[in-house]
């Protein structure tokens, strides 16, 4: 339907159909009819004329012939009397002519009839002339067609009459209710089903079927309208749920953002980190671990020969966790954990020991997430104490090793190299303070004497009980006795003269002989050492740089001539 469209109803279009059948119709009829009238009329005129022929003609001869005009004249008027007839004319070629019937409307006349001589059919006595009724043919084809246009209009009537009711009440009237219907119906729109108004029938026609067509279409509607709704319900309920889990969700990343930030700013912290930082740091860490979980205390742990030992504890006031289960519940991963009322203990332990954190008062729910979270960072805990752990083995280990570098393995004397070291030092502090400093050196009499009869054995633990009294004897800060190798020693001496030095030596020298270690292959009978020592009075005033040790060596030289178990400088 187009707007310049007109609305023509069914009923208005087929009673002009109708109309126009009719009129063809009866146009037709009157045709047919008015053709019928005309030969049915020209036939009865023959006719007639047949009849006057052969019935009156022969009179009329005979009247000719006689000259009776009398009898002449009352034929004509007989035969003008006919209804079909105006006039009659008898005209002879003797200027005898008679008339009957009324004058004449027409020239001509409809029909000539000759009057032949009675004994001559050659020869001609007049001719009768017929004159008909010219309207009455007219009239009657006018009348008939009058007649059928007013029976076929009667008849159109009636028919337009009997369609038009029907169709109103059964078609057109229905279908624009149907129609208006029809318009109304939406999904958004419920409609009551569909009412005709029409008589109940038990039958149903097509008018029915649309209704029908329209009440489905209407419950289809409805239908779908609904499982619309249903639908639009759930997807609304999957949204808010979906925003109810991405808002989770992103708590939970944000709380593991918090986390990672967390432990990257704690292990970015301990890189490289000094054994003597480990507590502070970790103190921090936990610090940071309480404010971020809201823990009220929050400590650590380590397991040492079956019993838990604090560590660290945030925050420091607080007294020391007072329960520490040793049956912990396991979890998978080799973690196992116990928590009470406000405490949750996470526990990760191997065969060396284990490591525990301990969480009290934590406000935030603790979730399963949550769990897994705190897990994570007591992992980090963990793995720092390991280190720290490792550090302190590492720095005890790195100690030994340098003890042990510098030092005689078999007297526990500092060795050359420390001696060399030191002296080093306390030269270049001689020098720069201008103090004095003194060396011993001191070589054992015959000891391959000794090594010989005693063994080699015996002449080591004689070298460890002279390393031992000189230990003894030398025990003031900056003194330092060494070995250098073989049964040699010396011994630095700073802030000390030639005459303290020479003191030294002779006390040592005495303090070994105290000792009466025996040794049948010297001379006394026992071991001795014999002291060579050299010093250097005041440094700055020394007119060049002076080798304490090669003097103090010479300085034993001189000793060993001198009869050993004695003192030379
Ligand atoms: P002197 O010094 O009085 O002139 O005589 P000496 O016998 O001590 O002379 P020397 O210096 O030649 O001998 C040193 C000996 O010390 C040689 C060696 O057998 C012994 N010796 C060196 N190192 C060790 C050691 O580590 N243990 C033992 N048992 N003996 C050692
Ligand atoms: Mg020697
Ligand atoms: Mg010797």
């Amino acid at each position: 339907m187009s707007s310049g469209q007109r609305f023509v109803s069914i009923r208005q279009n087929i009673l002009r159909r109708v109309f126009w059948s009719a009129l063809v119709c009866s146009s037709l009829g009157v045709l047919i009819q008015t053709l019928s009238i005309y030969s049915s009329e020209n036939e009865r005129f023959h006719q007639l004329t047949v009849w006057i022929g052969e019935t009156q003609v022969p009179l009329l001869t005979l009247g000719l012939w006689d000259i009776e005009l009398e009898p002449l004249q009352q034929q004509l008027q007989q035969l003008a009397d006919r209804p079909e007839i105006e006039r009659v004319v008898l005209e002879t070629p003797f200027q005898l002519r008679l008339s009957a019937g009324r004058p004449a409307s027409k020239q001509y006349s409809d029909a000539q009839l000759p009057i032949p001589h009675p004994y001559n059919p050659q020869q001609v006595l007049g001719t009768l002339h017929i004159y008909t009724y010219s309207t009455s043919l007219y009239e009657r084809v006018f009348q008939s067609a009058i007649w059928s246009i007013l029976e076929i209009a009667l008849i159109t009537l009636l028919i337009g009459a009997a369609i038009a009711y029907p169709m109103h009440h059964q078609l057109g009237r229905p279908l624009r209710r149907i129609a208006q219907y029809a318009t109304k119906l939406a999904p958004d729109k419920p409609q009551p089903p569909l009412k005709l108004c029409r008589s109940e029938k038990d039958y149903y026609d097509e008018i029915d079927l649309v209704a029908h067509g329209f009440e489905t279409l209407r419950q289809s509607l409805q239908q779908y309208a609904h499982e619309r709704d249903q639908a639009l319900a759930a997807l609304a309920y999957e949204r808010d749920q979906l925003d109810r889990r991405v808002a989770l969700r992103t708590a939970a990343l944000q709380r593991i953002n918090g986390y990672l930030d967390l432990f990257s700013r704690t292990l970015m912290q301990c890189v490289h980190l000094p054994v003597d930082q480990y507590q502070s740091k970790l103190y921090w860490a936990l610090q940071e671990l309480s404010e971020y979980i809201d823990a009220s205390v929050c400590a650590l742990a380590e397991e040492k020969d079956q019993h838990w030992q604090w560590l660290v504890v945030y925050p420091e006031a607080t007294p020391m966790p007072q329960y520490v289960p040793e049956q912990f519940e396991p979890v998978p991963d080799g973690w196992e954990y116990s928590s009470s009322l406000d405490v949750w203990v996470y526990c990760l332990r191997n065969q060396d020991g284990g490591s525990l954190l301990w969480l009290q008062g934590v406000r935030l729910a603790s979730s399963v997430d949550e769990r897994r979270y705190q897990q994570m960072a007591a992992k980090m805990l963990f793995s720092l104490l390991e280190r720290w752990q490792h550090a302190r083995a590492l720095e005890v280990s790195h100690k030994e090793l340098e003890r042990l570098s510098f030092s005689d393995a078999l007297t526990g004397l500092a060795n050359r190299r420390r001696f060399n070291e030191q002296y080093r030092q306390e030269l270049q502090r001689a020098y720069r303070h201008n103090t004095a400093l003194s060396v011993l050196m001191i070589d054992i009499d015959y000891f391959k004497a000794y090594n010989d009869h005693y063994g080699h054995g015996q002449g080591d633990q004689c070298l460890v009980q002279i390393g031992q009294c000189l230990l003894n004897s030398f025990q003031r800060a900056g003194e330092l006795p060494a070995r250098l190798g073989g049964e040699e020693f010396v011994v630095l001496l700073p802030y000390c003269d030639a005459a303290k030095a020479q003191r030294a030596a002779e006390r040592l020298r005495w303090t070994v002989e105290a000792l009466a270690i025996e040794h049948l292959g010297a001379p006394l009978g026992q071991v001795t050492v014999s002291v060579g020592f050299a010093s250097l009075q005041r440094p700055q005033e020394a007119s060049h740089h002076m080798n304490l040790l090669e003097i103090a060596d010479k300085a034993l030289y001189m000793a060993k001539a001198a009869g050993r178990n004695t003192v030379c400088g």
